[in-house]
C-alpha cells in the first residue's frame, strides 16, 4: 500500500475506529497537490462516541486520579518515543505542511518534545496560597484539580506543536483530551496517538476525532459533556465557538490570531534588525500568529533598512522543501495562496509593492509564492490591519515615540511584539507601553517552554506554554476544616440565636 492510499481512523479509546458513515477526505501535501492520505470525515455520532469514552475515562479511570509523578513518567516516555522516531514525524510533518526540513526538525519536532518533557515536569509542582487559617476557627488549604473533559482543537500552522501547547499539558494536569486536529494537517496527530498507546497511557485519555470544524469541533463546542474548549485558531471560529460553548458554560482558552509590530528606533543596529525582520515575517512562511507583520522603522533610518531588507529577501530561498538548502517552502493550499494574492493585489492600492514574489512559479502543482513587501503610510490600511497569514510584511515610517506606540497598538490583536533599540530606557518603556501578551527586544519569536504564550485584547485569552498554561487546566477547589469542635461555631448567631 502506497502512503497516498493509507487510510487514518479516528482514535478512541486506544482504538483505531472508521466513522460510522464511512465517508473519508483526502489530505494534501501543498508542495506538488498530490493526496497523501485519507483521514475520516466524521460525523456527530463518532464525536459523541468520542465524548463518551473521555468522560468515562475521567470519571471512573485512574487517570486523574493517579500522581502526577505517575503521569509524568508516561508523558516523559511520549516525548522519548517521539525523540525516537524523530524523522518519521519530521517527514510527515514536512509533507503535509510543506515546511522546510530544517523548520521541521529543529524546531517544529525538537520543540514539542521540549514542551512535552517541560509540562511533565511541570504538572509535579502545584502552586497556591499556604494551607493555614484565614478565620480563627478553621483551617484553609487548596486543592488544585483537573477541569474534566477538555476539546483541544488546532490549527494548520502548526499540527504538532499545537497538540504540545493544547491537549499534553491538559493531560499532564490529569484530564482526559479529544483532539480534533485541522482538516489539512491530521496527520502527525494521529501517528502521535499510536505513541500514546505504545507509551501506555490508558484508554480514553488521548482521543482524535478528524473532520469538518461545522461538524467534528461545533458538536465539541456546544456538547455538555465537555467541560473545556482549548481552541488555536482564526477570530472568525472563536468567536463561533464561544457563542456554542455559551449553552454549556465552558471554560474556554482562545488562542487567535495576531498583527505583531516590529518596531525600529532611530539607534538600532540595522543589520541586526534587518536580519530579524526576515525571519520575523517569514517565520513559516508568515504563516503564524506571532509573525513580523508591521515593521515600523525611524524616518532617518527607513530608506537604509528598507535597501538592506529587500537584498536580503531577496536571498530568501523558496523552493521544494526536503532540501536542506531551502529556507521556505509553499503556503498551505490553494486557498491560502489565493487568499495571500488577493492581499498583494490590496497592498497595490493601499501602498506601493517595493519586492513582487507574487507571481512566483515553482514549476510544479505546489501553493508557492515568493516574499512580498508593501509600504503605507496610511496605518488603517486594510493591509497594516487584518491578518494576511503569508510572506507579506507591510513597511511603515514613523517619526516619534508615542506615534509608533500609538500606531503599534492600534490593531484589533494583542499576541507578539518586538523593540529594535540600543537604549534599555526606551526597550523598557516600550515593553511597559505595547498592549502585547510578549514584547521582544533586539529579536522576534523566540518562545521557551517555561514562558507563557498569553494573548491580550481580541487575540484571546489564556496562556499557552508555562506553567500559567498548565494552572488553565486545573481548577480550584477550597477545602475548609473547623478546628473548634464546638456545636455552636462563634460566627451562627449571625443566622439565628444570640450570641455567645
Ligand atoms: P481556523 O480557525 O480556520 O481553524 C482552526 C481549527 O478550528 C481547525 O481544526 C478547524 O477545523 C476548526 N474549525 C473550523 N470551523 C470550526 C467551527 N465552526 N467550529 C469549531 N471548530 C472549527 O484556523 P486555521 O486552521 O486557518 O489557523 C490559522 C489561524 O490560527 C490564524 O488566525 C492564526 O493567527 C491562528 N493561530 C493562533 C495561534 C496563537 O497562538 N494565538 C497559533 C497558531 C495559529 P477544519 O480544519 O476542519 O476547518
Amino acid at each position: 500500500m502506497s502512503d497516498s492510499e493509507k487510510v487514518y481512523g479516528n482514535f478512541i479509546d486506544n482504538e483505531w475506529k472508521d466513522s460510522n458513515k464511512g465517508a473519508t477526505e483526502n489530505v494534501i501535501n501543498p508542495a506538488n497537490g498530490k493526496v497523501i492520505a485519507k483521514i475520516q470525515k466524521s460525523s456527530e455520532e463518532d464525536v459523541r462516541e468520542a465524548i463518551d469514552t473521555a468522560r468515562r475515562a475521567f470519571d471512573k479511570g485512574e487517570w486523574p486520579r493517579m500522581m502526577p509523578a505517575a503521569r509524568a513518567e508516561y508523558i516523559m516516555k511520549l516525548a522519548r518515543i517521539l525523540e525516537e522516531r524523530m524523522k518519521a514525524f519530521g517527514e510527515a510533518e514536512m509533507s503535509n505542511t510543506g515546511k522546510p526540513t530544517k523548520q521541521v526538525f529543529d524546531y517544529d519536532v525538537a520543540y514539542t518534545i521540549d514542551n512535552f518533557k517541560f509540562f511533565a515536569g511541570a504538572a509535579r509542582v502545584s502552586e497556591g496560597i499556604a494551607t493555614g487559617e484565614y478565620i480563627p476557627d478553621g483551617t484553609s488549604m487548596l486543592r488544585r484539580e483537573p477541569v474534566g473533559v477538555v476539546a483541544a482543537i488546532t490549527p494548520w500552522n502548526y499540527p504538532l506543536m499545537m497538540v504540545g501547547w493544547r491537549a499534553i499539558p491538559a493531560i499532564a494536569a490529569g484530564n482526559t483530551v479529544i483532539v480534533k486536529p485541522a482538516s489539512y494537517t491530521p496527520i502527525t496527530t494521529l501517528m502521535l496517538a499510536d505513541a500514546v498507546k505504545e507509551a501506555g497511557i490508558p484508554p480514553g485519555v488521548f482521543n482524535v476525532v478528524t473532520g469538518p470544524g461545522r461538524t467534528v469541533g461545533e458538536e465539541l463546542a456546544k456538547n455538555e459533556k465537555v467541560d473545556m474548549i482549548a481552541f488555536t485558531g482564526s477570530n472568525e471560529v472563536g468567536k463561533r465557538i464561544s457563542n456554542l460553548a455559551s449553552g454549556s458554560v465552558k471554560r474556554l482558552s482562545l488562542e487567535l490570531g495576531g498583527k505583531a509590530p516590529f518596531i525600529v528606533f532611530e539607534d538600532a543596529d540595522i543589520d541586526a534588525a534587518t536580519e530579524g525582520a526576515v525571519v520575523g515575517s517569514l517565520i513559516n512562511n508568515g504563516q503564524d500568529c506571532s509573525a513580523a507583520t508591521r515593521l515600523y522603522v525611524h524616518e532617518s533610518i527607513y530608506e537604509k533598512f528598507k535597501k538592506l531588507l529587500i537584498e536580503k529577501v531577496k536571498k530568501v530561498r523558496v523552493g521544494d522543501p526536503s532540501d536542506p538548502e531551502t529556507d521556505l517552502g509553499p503556503m498551505i493550499s490553494r486557498d491560502q495562496l489565493s487568499k495571500v494574492k488577493e492581499y498583494v493585489e490590496l497592498g497595490r492600492k493601499e501602498g506601493n509593492i517595493i519586492l513582487d514574489g507574487s507571481d512566483f512559479k515553482a514549476g510544479n502543482d505546489g501553493f508557492f509564492i515568493r516574499p512580498v513587501l508593501v509600504e503605507t503610510e496610511n496605518n488603517k490600511a486594510r493591509v497594516v490591519q487584518e491578518e494576511i497569514f503569508g510572506p507579506v510584511p507591510v513597511l511603515v515610517k514613523f517619526r516619534t515615540y508615542d506615534e509608533v506606540i500609538d500606531k503599534a497598538n492600534d490593531v484589533v490583536y494583542g499576541l507578539g511584539s518586538s523593540v529594535w533599540t540600543r537604549d534599555v530606557r526606551k526597550a523598557m518603556m516600550a515593553a511597559r507601553d505595547l498592549r502585547f501578551g510578549t514584547v521582544w527586544v533586539n529579536d522576534h519569536a523566540p518562545i521557551p517552554s517555561e514562558m507563557p504564550w498569553s494573548p491580550m485584547k481580541k487575540s484571546g485569552f489564556g496562556a499557552s506554554t508555562s506553567k500559567y498554561s498548565l494552572e488553565e487546566f486545573t481548577t480550584l477547589k477550597h477545602v475548609y476544616v473547623d478546628l473548634t469542635g464546638s456545636v455552636r461555631k462563634s460566627w451562627y448567631y449571625q443566622i439565628y440565636g444570640k450570641k455567645n
